[in-house]
């Protein structure tokens, strides 16, 4: 998959890039990520790229022109993008369930906002979705993008060496992952739990599965509404009685 990535900083968004899974996801070329300057799409002397607000107000607003330019060039070289992502404070709170939407488009486009936010038009001509990557405002679209990326190239087949981490990983069934332990057994006097040790496959799976779910219960129970659990994780919720979770909607999405 493709994901061009417009910022008026891309060197903070190549360094996010250059580490990690999603830095050997780029050199194998599992994705390629193309970062734009914002400023490389602007016609005057002076690269400007914001303007004041219509109406008053403080600071400043990205003007629409140079996203609409930079969209241009992006649909000469490459076609229609699959989706046009504006990253926002205002935008849908980004979930697994949006990676796992993403991850199926052949190309993506993320454009990041900085001041005040982009002018409104960009949203309303541009873009297909408008993220969130949480309830906090920060100073610019640049790590959103960033955290984005890393959820999706996650998702690209190949990407992560042990594919079973991905399956483990919280949210992937809906629900928050386990504890994990590594060497020592025991550390400063904690020790890890003894079926772990056990070498019994069977108990340390039904370990894992309650552990994941007696956290999401206690964590975040709204999660439980949406899960796909089996008859032994509901029978399990009905036998702690987890507030607030309605039998019926336990069912839902349930094998
Ligand atoms: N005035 C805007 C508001 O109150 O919603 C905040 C603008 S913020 C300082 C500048 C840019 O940072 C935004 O245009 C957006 O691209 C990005 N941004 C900030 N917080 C974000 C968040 N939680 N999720 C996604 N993008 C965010």
């Amino acid at each position: 998959m493709t994901i061009d990535i417009v910022t008026i900083f891309p060197r903070m968004v190549e360094a996010g890039l250059a580490e990690g899974v999603v830095g050997r996801a780029c050199a194998a070329g599992r994705i390629d990520v193309v970062v734009h300057n914002l400023r490389d799409f602007t016609t005057d002397k002076h690269h400007v790229v914001d303007d004041v607000p219509f109406g008053g107000g403080p600071g400043m607003v990205m003007k629409p022109k140079p996203f609409f330019a930079a969209l241009a060039a992006i649909r000469a070289r490459r076609g229609t993008p699959d989706a046009v992502v504006l990253l926002s404070p205002a935008g849908e709170r980004f979930t697994q369930a949006h990676a796992r939407r993403f991850v199926e488009k052949a190309h993506l486009v993320l454009l990041c906002g900085r001041y005040e936010g982009i002018d409104e038009r960009v949203r309303e001509a541009l873009a297909t979705d408008e993220v969130s990557i949480g309830d906090y405002v920060l100073s610019g679209g640049e790590i959103p993008a960033l955290a984005v990326v890393d959820a999706v190239a996650r998702l690209v087949p190949g990407v992560i060496g042990d594919e079973q981490s991905v399956e483990a990983d919280s949210f992937t069934r809906g629900l928050l992952d386990y504890p994990h332990y590594t060497r020592p057994a025991e550390f400063e006097g904690r020790r890890v739990p003894d079926v772990l040790l056990s070498g019994h496959h069977e108990e340390i799976r039904r370990w894992r599965r309650d552990t994941a779910l007696k956290r999401t219960a206690d964590r975040r129970p709204e999660l439980l509404h949406d899960a796909a659990l089996d008859a032994d994780e509901r029978a399990l919720l009905r036998a702690w009685d987890v507030p607030g979770v309605h039998a019926e909607r336990q069912n839902k999405g349930s094998k």
